[in-house]
């Protein structure tokens, strides 16, 4: 036997919070193939927390996470990880709205132009998100991480699972260097793998699809620009902020279906940001400082899945995060970790239907 009562694939912000729940009552690996954890979607976000974003099922996660990443436990660290921003929704045509309960005022034309000098006038209407905020994510996946360790969780990185089969005494997972761990219960927190780590488990995938973004960090002739909002096309065709002084983080908010992989950005997708870009304001661009590519994975419904398998037991699905996976991680691995443990959830997230993002909704 390995020793463990939970292993769970994948060091990301999912494992690792997961982790960081269950290490005090569980046992638990967390084995990472990449040589650090972090590496993949975690690393490459734009970092945002939006509370609108993600529909109807993901919102109250978000929402439920919002006090612990602004005001997290003094035991969890000193400091918040959130710095408000702000969000600016943009519409050529009818006013942006917000779903119920998140607050949002309304700009017209004369602000806009107050707020984005230089936008072009067929951008007549927008919506302010006030409650908007960038996340420290590598402070936050960090914390998460710490906690885990301190708990007594133990992490492996270099350290892929090849193939896991279900026998009578639990889940015998083989690992890239030939070893062998046994454990009752394994967490698939593989990512973008998520249904590739399944299928070599012998487990049904869900249909967890990755798909790239892309994020250009774009110099421009401009200055006074590190506080500038979260601005987006309300259709969802771009969205940018500031980054420094005199540059920007911009997404053409692409959305191209791949395989799992250490997801490099297209020429073409950075010239569709820049393109995009230029038609919204008229600030001249200088140049390209650096772009990154990353995979946001979704379930069929995208809303993420947490959960036992239907037919593999002691398979536990922590996947689907999507583009939202840093926003929701307080609230989702309380969930999560409620769920695992088959425990009482968290006051903060006793509201929330866990049913809504069980796995076996796809059964
Ligand atoms: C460009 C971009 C912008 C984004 N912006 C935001 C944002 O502003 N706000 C927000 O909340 N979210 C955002 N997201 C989404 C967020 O980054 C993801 O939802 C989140 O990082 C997913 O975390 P994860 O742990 O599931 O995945 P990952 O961080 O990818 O972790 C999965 C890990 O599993 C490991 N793994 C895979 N297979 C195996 C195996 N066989 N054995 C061992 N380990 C394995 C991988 O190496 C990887 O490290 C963005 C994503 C992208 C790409």
């Amino acid at each position: 036997m390995s020793g463990f009562d939970v292993i769970i694939v994948g060091g990301g912000i999912a494992g690792a919070s997961l982790g960081a729940e269950i290490a005090a009552h569980r046992r638990t690996l967390i084995i990472e193939s990449e040589n650090h954890c972090g590496y993949h979607s975690t690393g490459r976000s734009a970092a945002f927390f939006l509370e609108s974003y993600g529909g109807p099922i993901v919102a109250p996660l978000s929402a439920a996470s919002a006090d612990f990443l602004r005001d997290p436990p003094q035991d969890f660290s000193e400091s918040g990880f959130l710095h408000r921003r702000g969000a600016l929704h943009l519409s050529r045509d009818g006013w942006p709205e917000l779903p119920r309960g998140i607050e949002g005022a309304r700009v017209d034309r004369a602000d806009i132009e107050r707020l984005l000098p230089g936008i072009r006038p067929e951008w007549c209407k927008a919506l302010l998100e006030p409650s908007c905020a960038d996340i420290d994510v590598a402070a936050l996946h960090a914390a998460f991480l710490r906690r885990f360790l301190r708990k007594g969780g133990e992490v492996r990185t270099g350290a892929g699972l090849v193939a896991a089969r279900l026998l009578p005494n639990g889940w015998r997972v083989s690992l890239f260097d030939g070893s062998e761990l046994v454990t009752p219960i394994l967490v698939n927190a593989a990512g973008a793998w998520a249904d590739v780590v399944a299928a070599n488990c012998e487990v049904r995938p869900l249909g967890i699809a990755p798909k790239r973004r892309t994020i250009v960090q774009l110099r421009v002739g401009r200055t006074g620009l590190k506080e500038l909002p979260l601005v987006d096309d309300w259709e969802g065709s771009f969205y940018f902020k500031g980054e420094t002084d005199n540059s920007i983080w911009l997404s053409p908010h692409d959305e191209v279906e791949t395989d799992p992989c250490d997801a490099a950005p297209e020429e073409i997708d950075i010239a569709t940001a820049i393109d995009r870009f230029e038609g919204v304001v008229d600030w001249p661009v200088e140049r390209v400082e650096r772009s990154w590519a990353g995979l946001r994975s979704f379930a069929p419904d995208r809303v993420p899945v947490y959960g036992f398998d239907a037919d593999a037991p002691g398979f536990f699905w922590c996947a689907g995060q999507g583009g939202f996976g840093i926003q929701t991680s307080p609230a989702a691995s309380r969930l999560a970790g409620s769920l695992l443990l088959d425990a009482p959830p968290h006051t903060s997230i006793a509201h929330i239907d866990k049913a809504a993002f069980s796995p076996r909704r796809f059964s």
